[in-house]
């Protein structure tokens, strides 16, 4: 038993957890390389569920690392986080020669399965690439699927099983409701890997969603009600990582409305100080919440740069969108910051939330002086994205600005922003336009969505597949009224829609 087990952690040295084995090949596939599939903790956890479950022979595939052939896969699953991550999920369907349309997949060729981020938050764009689809948290969900498809039975009889599982949306068969799980297992990096995007790390859930419930904001909505994990899990977490790295890294949608943050900080800085390598990672700060303590923990274990969002130009525009967040505390962070060691903040926003005006954006230049001013020396870059109305949240009706209109703010951004001596980074308008069609889009869409993929998935492909099809995306663009039925409609979600109403309604007085 000692040397089987012996034998178990030298040949799968990288693995932090004992594999099982078995005749069902159940392969999971990650829609872009293998540098950011090790990177993604959701896809990472599952796959070693998968991989630890007795009667499987878990296989992780990704679009530059694919040895196995359609023939040797019994059922195949995708995690998708973004919204472009169709096009992987294409490429690797073709690379495997299995027809794209789940209609045209009979019994031999695998079940095909998607879930993550994406598929949660509206299902439908995708829904006739896949034979079903998991809504919500995965882990117990993907559980009980597996449980199912080991039993080997056939495509159809497993389906009838698996569509009655809650969580999982079979295409024009049912309605389902969003999953949702206590957190209690704490989800950890299973593979620490140099391959990694974040190399050598070991990433710890810390919490899932984040109570602040901003306005356009599906990290928060789609998660809600905000949960997190107990200081002890988290604690022993950071303990069992320590012994195979110094690299740590927490991760959530706002770690630090964690209600033991400052403890956790507290019990890193201290193993620094008293000797331990740490290198730690924070993905985002919440502004209202930089205190000393906690950049000099972050000083300590090594951070240099961190950014802050502010989302949006004016104050006015903060309380539409339910943010809150006043020009002095924004003044205030970047001050602690630059005080307490940090070489440089990166300020993330948005441009065109619905009813900013040219005065929104001078209120925005105005505060980039004041920051320029009273942080010499102090490395700041701006970045923003444009405003993508996305599904279940209170801005899901929300109309999109036009792209030329969007990108006449970038450009007077930009131009005023050199003049202060402030590097600025803009997304491409362009592209968050058709972010914003595929996220609020319906299954007719599907015919575009190949038809792109075919011709190297580049912008131009869009405009001529739309037209080519007869797609009408302006629909996407320009939002939904309350009472018109929705493509995600089909999803019991948390909270209701009339939640969503409300809470917009409560947020229209800040137009
Ligand atoms: S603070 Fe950040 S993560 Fe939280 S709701 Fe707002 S945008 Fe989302």
């Amino acid at each position: 038993m000692e040397i089987a087990y012996l034998y178990c952690i030298f040949k799968y040295m990288n693995k932090l957890y004992k594999p099982n084995t078995g005749q069902y090949n159940f392969v999971m596939a990650y829609p872009a390389v293998e540098e950011f599939a090790l990177s993604s903790l959701g896809y990472m956890w599952l796959y070693k569920i998968a991989d630890t479950t007795d009667g499987i022979n878990a296989i992780r595939i990704s679009t530059d690392s694919m040895n196995i052939n359609a023939k040797e896969i019994n059922a195949l699953a995708f995690s998708m986080s973004f919204d472009f991550d169709y096009l992987g999920v294409l490429e690797i369907l073709d690379k495997l020669h299995i027809p794209f349309y789940s209609e045209e997949r009979k019994d031999n060729y695998p079940l095909i399965f998607a879930g993550g981020p994406v598929i949660t938050t509206n299902p439908r764009p995708y829904e006739h690439f896949f034979d079903f689809m998991i809504i919500g948290d995965g882990e117990e969900v993907f559980t009980k699927v597996l449980n199912i498809l080991k039993k080997e039975l056939s495509k159809q009889e497993t389906l009838n099983l698996i569509g009655n599982i809650d969580g999982v949306y079979i295409n024009n068969r049912n309605r389902t409701k969003k999953n949702t799980v206590k957190l209690e297992n704490i989800i950890y990096t299973p593979i620490i890997s140099n391959k990694s995007y974040f190399k050598d790390t070991f990433i710890i859930e810390v919490v899932r969603g984040c109570m602040n419930r901003c306005a356009f904001c599906t990290a928060s909505y789609t998660n809600l009600p905000f949960r997190y994990y107990d200081y002890e899990k988290i604690i022993n977490a950071i303990e069992l990582g320590l012994k195979y790295t110094n690299k740590i890294a927490l991760l959530g949608a706002q770690i630090s409305s964690h209600p033991e943050f400052d403890n956790i900080m507290k019990y890193i800085k201290n193993k620094i100080e008293s000797g331990q390598k740490i290198e730690l990672g924070i993905s985002s700060l919440r502004t209202d919440s930089v205190t000393p303590d906690l950049i000099k923990t972050l000083v300590l274990g090594g951070q240099k740069h961190s950014t802050i969002a502010i989302e949006a130009a004016s104050e006015r525009l903060r309380k539409f969108i339910n943010k809150n967040l006043k020009e002095e505390q924004i003044l205030n962070a970047i001050k602690i910051s630059r005080e307490n060691g940090l070489k440089g903040l990166k300020i993330y926003s948005m441009i065109g939330i619905p009813s900013e005006t040219n005065e929104d954006i001078n209120e925005f230049l105005r505060l980039a002086k004041k920051i320029k001013e009273q942080n010499k020396g102090f490395n700041i870059e701006f970045s923003f994205s444009t405003f993508v109305p996305k599904p279940q949240t209170p801005f899901q009706w929300s109309c999109r600005e036009e792209t030329k209109s969007l990108e006449k703010k970038q450009q007077y951004l930009g131009k005023e922003l050199k003049k202060l001596g402030i590097s600025a980074k803009f997304s491409s308008a362009k592209w968050d336009y058709w972010q914003t069609v595929l996220s609020r889009s319906d299954n007719k869409i599907t015919p575009l969505l190949i038809n792109v993929y075919k011709n190297g998935g580049k912008l131009g492909a869009y405009k001529s597949a739309a037209k080519q099809f007869d797609i009408d995306t302006l629909k996407s663009i320009q939002g939904f009224k309350f009472d018109e039925s929705l493509p995600w409609d089909i999803i019991d979600i948390n909270p209701t829609k009339q939640h969503l109403i409300n809470e917009y309604k409560r947020l229209e007085k800040y137009l």
